[in-house]
Parts: structure tokens; C-alpha cells; sequence
């Protein structure tokens, strides 16, 4: 169905020492909170610093030799990914983010030599761009997550922290169009069949979710969250990564801002890593109580680390944070 085993192993070829290969280690104080085994898939660790890398260099490896360039939106880690794989193969790379991209992803993107286009106030409005451009210079667009070789690129992540453990019981996937869960669904489930795939994200403005529950792809108000990087509809048109997911996903569950920030936390004094808000929301789904562990062990993939770190250092003295309209309140941390 749209994307099966044999693209995520063909895309784990071409991103061999490039983008694959990171840490799957044991946390023991999740393990402990949990109950069962619990494993972090730590795409932190990436050359910049997300998993998105996975299915850039997937696609852009895939583009005619005389490729003009590439365009895409992104909330930040996408547009990171192409600017990066772009820069590699040297084609021209036009990264189309809204007003609500934080300034450090923002910025990121500009380093890696990308051109940065700021449109709109949500990442459909990047996206309109990203498709305007495309025709206007004759340049080639990625979704971020509506593309068969971006979704193999992110099922790669699946494929890895099945091979280490294949006797996974659940992954708890991070959750916003859906490119990751659906790559990941595609590789856990063929290789273990009755493995749990449960995404997870923020309970404000969360498309794939609103989506799976409707039924058929919907629009949702963007809105500011501490998990940026899991904004943006998913399409109306979304042709893979909503069937994808709708097919495979066992459930999504969506975790608060407050949720958020106490996994920010938990894995910063716990394990000291340091993760972006939509990183994190696997813990914050297991921390709250939202999700239990089966009978075996759990994994989740802690997806990011591109996060301002001003608001880190902020969240994690346990002070007020600002995030658009709204105020999440400050905590010390407690264990
Ligand atoms: C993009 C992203 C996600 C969600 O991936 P989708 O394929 O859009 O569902 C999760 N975490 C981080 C850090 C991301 O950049």
C-alpha cells in the first residue's frame, strides 16, 4: 500500500553513513516509570540534529541528474533536511516556512546555504508557496510527509529499532503529517505484525489526529505549542501518508503543553538529553498515565533537538514560558 519494506530497505541503502545509525539506547528511569524494557531512538543525534534528514536524502538522491532545485515547506527540521541534502548534491534548495517557524530553525536552515521564503501564518500558506515556486522556477517539490520516498526515508528509523529489538511490544511515534509513523508502521509491522504503533501528539491543532478521527483528511487552526515541529494540516489532498496511517496506526494520543514541559524535563534531568517539545511527547504519553505498556518492551523516538535554548534553559529552570497566546506555567522539576 503506497510504501512497502522493500522502499524502506532501498532507502536504508542510500542513506548509509549519511543518515542512519543512531543511538538506541535503554532509559532506566522510563523503564521504571513504565514498568517494561523502554528504548529512545535518539535522532537527536543527527547531523542536524532531526530524523527529517532521513527522508531528504532519500528524495533528493531520487531527482534527475539535471535537477534544477529543490522547494519545500517545513515548521523547521524538514527544510533543514532538504537545505542539508541539497547542499550535498549542490542544487539550489528555497525553504518556504511560516510566522510560527521559531527564529533557531529558522536560522538553521539559512546556515545550511538554503534560500528562506517567510510566508503566511501557518504552514499551508508556506506550502501554497513551496507550489507557486515550483511552477514559477521550474524547481522540484518534497512534501515533508506526503512522499513515498520521504515516508521510506523515516520508515528507516522503524527498520533500525526493529532490528536491534525485535521483540518491541509498542513505538511511540511523535505525530504530525504523519510521514514518520506511516514509514515506521510500514517497517515495524512488516517485520512484527502484532507490534503496537501508537502515535502520539499535541492535544492544540493537531490535523492527523482531528483527520484519523474523522475519517477523511480535515483542516485544523494552526495554533503556537511548545511541540512546533508537529504544526500544519496535513492536505486535503493527502494521498499516502493519511491512508497510511489510518491503516496502521493503533491509536493517536494527544498529550497538553504542561505534559510536554514535564517530559522536556524528565528527559533532561533523567537521561540529559536535550530535546525539542515535539521530541518528547512519546515519554509525555507514558509520564501522564495516557499510554500503559503492554507486555513487552516500548520504544519511542526522540525525534528532535533543534529547540531554542533560551526556552530550554527557561523550561528547564522551571520558569513561565510564552508560546504564542498562551502561558505554560513554570515547574521545578520534580521526579
Ligand atoms: C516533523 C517532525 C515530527 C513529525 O513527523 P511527521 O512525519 O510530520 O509526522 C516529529 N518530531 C520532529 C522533531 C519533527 O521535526
Amino acid at each position: 500500500m503506497g510504501v512497502t519494506l522493500a522502499d524502506i530497505l532501498g532507502a536504508r541503502a542510500v542513506i548509509r553513513g549519511i543518515a542512519d545509525g543512531t543511538p538506541f539506547v535503554p532509559s532506566p528511569f522510563m523503564s521504571t516509570l513504565a514498568g517494561q524494557e523502554f528504548f529512545l531512538k535518539l535522532e537527536t543525534m543527527q547531523p542536524i540534529g532531526a530524523f527529517k534528514l532521513r527522508g531528504a536524502v532519500n528524495a533528493v538522491a531520487a531527482l534527475p541528474r539535471d535537477v534544477a532545485g529543490v522547494t519545500c515547506c517545513s515548521t523547521g527540521n524538514h527544510g533543514r533536511g532538504v537545505a542539508y541534502a541539497a547542499a550535498r548534491r549542490g542544487i539550489r534548495a528555497v525553504i518556504c516556512m511560516s510566522r510560527l517557524v521559531p527564529q533557531a530553525k529558522v536560522e538553521g536552515v539559512r546556515a545550511l546555504g538554503a534560500e528562506v521564503r517567510i510566508v503566511g501564518e501557518s504552514q499551508d500558506e508556506a506550502m501554497a508557496e513551496s507550489l507557486r515556486i515550483c511552477a514559477a522556477e521550474g524547481l522540484v517539490e518534497i512534501s515533508p510527509f506526503d512522499d513515498a520516498r520521504v515516508i521510506a526515508g523515516q520508515g528507516t528509523v522503524g527498520f533500525e529499532m526493529m532490528e536491534a529489538r525485535p521483540d518491541l511490544d509498542t513505538i511511540l511515534v511523535p505525530l504530525s503529517g504523519g510521514g514518520l509513523a506511516a514509514g515506521v508502521a510500514v517497517a515495524a509491522k512488516t517485520v512484527s505484525p502484532t507490534i503496537r504503533v501508537i502515535g502520539v501528539t499535541m492535544d492544540r491543532g493537531a490535523a492527523m489526529a482531528a483527520s484519523l478521527h474523522a475519517g477523511t483528511p480535515v483542516e485544523v487552526r494552526e495554533v503556537a505549542s511548545l511541540a512546533d515541529s508537529l504544526g500544519g494540516g496535513i492536505g486535503l489532498g493527502n494521498r499516502l501518508s493519511f491512508p497510511l496511517c489510518r491503516a496502521l496506526l493503533d491509536d493517536a494520543v494527544l498529550v497538553t503543553e504542561e505534559e510536554i514541559r514535564d517530559a522536556m524535563q524528565m528527559l533532561y534531568f533523567e537521561d540529559r538529553i536535550v530535546a525539542e517539545g515535539g521530541a518528547v511527547v512519546g515519554l509525555a504519553a507514558v509520564h501522564s498515565g495516557k499510554v500503559r505498556a503492554g507486555g513487552g518492551p516500548l520504544a519511542t523516538i526522540v525525534t528532535g533537538r533543534n529547540v531554542d535554548m533560551s526556552l530550554f534553559t527557561r523550561i528547564i529552570a522551571g520558569q513561565d514560558v510564552t508560546i504564542g497566546d498562551r502561558t505554560v506555567r513554570g515547574r521545578a522539576y520534580a521526579a
